[in-house]
């Protein structure tokens, strides 16, 4: 009897037809991709573990602080204290270690921490604090892929704030009002030459949050803010400012998001997933091949994949030093 016949009588089940969209994040896809599309696809597609995990703690850590202060800020609605700002940071610090975060100097690290951490109070505390809505908030948006397979577009903003331009009063080439809404990103280091290929991915991050932004609110953002914590690290500017934020020409870098700028990050996104899903799509050994733009010094001199990677031109001296 042929197989049709025998099961002629049996209910049917209709295979759906399931479409899959992928998420792309802002930083951990798309800036990863384009610093180095190598050193993306081994670690964030294929999954190779690093070892090499130092490099976040600096800037995990000030992240993490941040969070925690303004926490208790909320409870208490008063600034820690210096000895508040220490236990904070050795918290964060054990938090780090136990989810496998290694990392060298970790004593003078937490020390500086602490110094940036309280200037930082001092300089802006009370208007920053007193001014956020939310912290680590999540922007989330299917989008079309024009042409591409569609995809959703993820990124987390550190701060979703209402007026903290205006209540510092700084000084803006489009005037601040009580009810402006501003995102502000922490960065943990000083702020990168206007022209470096880390401002453009930095001001590229923020333009499309604040399309994104837009996409979920239905407005745009007044202006992004990226705050340069590590300028907080020159004794001499520090002392020289006293205590007014606005003296310090480089802590803070203001994007004001226009249709242009906006345009352009967008296109260069939907552009940058078609790429790497081309990518995916190249056979397994010819995946992930070293870039043909150059990619940063110190990106290379992290990254485990250099003592065979063709780009890196130290790889064979690398190679032969005892580790
Ligand atoms: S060594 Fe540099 S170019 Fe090579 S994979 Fe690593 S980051 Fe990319």
């Amino acid at each position: 009897m042929s197989f049709e016949r025998m099961f002629r009588d049996w209910p049917l089940t209709h295979l759906r037809e399931v479409k899959m969209i992928r998420s792309y994040s802002v930083t951990t896809d798309i800036l990863s991709y384009k610093r180095c599309r190598r050193q993306y696809g081994f670690f964030n597609v294929r999954g190779y573990r690093s070892s090499s995990a130092t490099q976040r703690y600096f800037g995990t850590m000030v992240h993490d602080v941040l969070d925690q202060l303004y926490r208790m800020y909320k409870k208490t609605k008063r600034l820690p204290d210096g000895r508040e700002v220490v236990d904070c940071v050795e918290k964060a610090h054990v938090r780090l270690i136990q989810s496998g975060v290694r990392a060298v100097y970790t004593v003078q690290q937490k020390e500086q921490i602490v110094t940036l951490i309280r200037r930082f109070l001092e300089l802006a505390g009370q208007p920053f604090f007193a001014n956020i809505r939310e912290t680590e908030y999540t922007l989330e948006r299917s989008m079309d892929g024009d042409g591409a397979p569609d995809f959703v577009l993820e990124g987390i903003v550190d701060v979703l704030a209402g007026a903290v331009s205006h209540a510092l009063g700084l000084e803006m080439s489009r005037s601040t009002t009580g009810n402006d809404v501003e995102i502000w990103d922490y960065k943990s280091g000083e702020m990168p030459a206007a022209d470096s290929q880390l401002m453009a991915d930095y001001q590229y991050q923020m333009n499309v949050y604040a399309e994104l932004y837009y996409q979920q609110t239905g407005i745009y953002p007044a202006r992004c803010v990226l705050m340069f914590i590590g300028e907080l690290n020159n004794d001499r500017l520090y002392n020289r400012c006293r205590a007014d934020i606005r003296e310090l020409r480089h802590i803070l870098h203001v994007i004001h998001p226009s249709d242009e700028q906006i345009g352009r990050a967008m296109t260069d996104f939907r552009q940058t997933v078609a790429c790497i899903e081309g990518e995916k799509q190249l056979p397994y050994a010819t995946q992930w091949q070293a870039p043909n733009h150059d990619v940063d010094r110190d990106t290379c001199i992290a990254c485990e994949l250099r003592y065979h990677c063709p780009k890196f031109s130290d790889r064979d001296r690398h190679r032969r030093e005892p580790l």
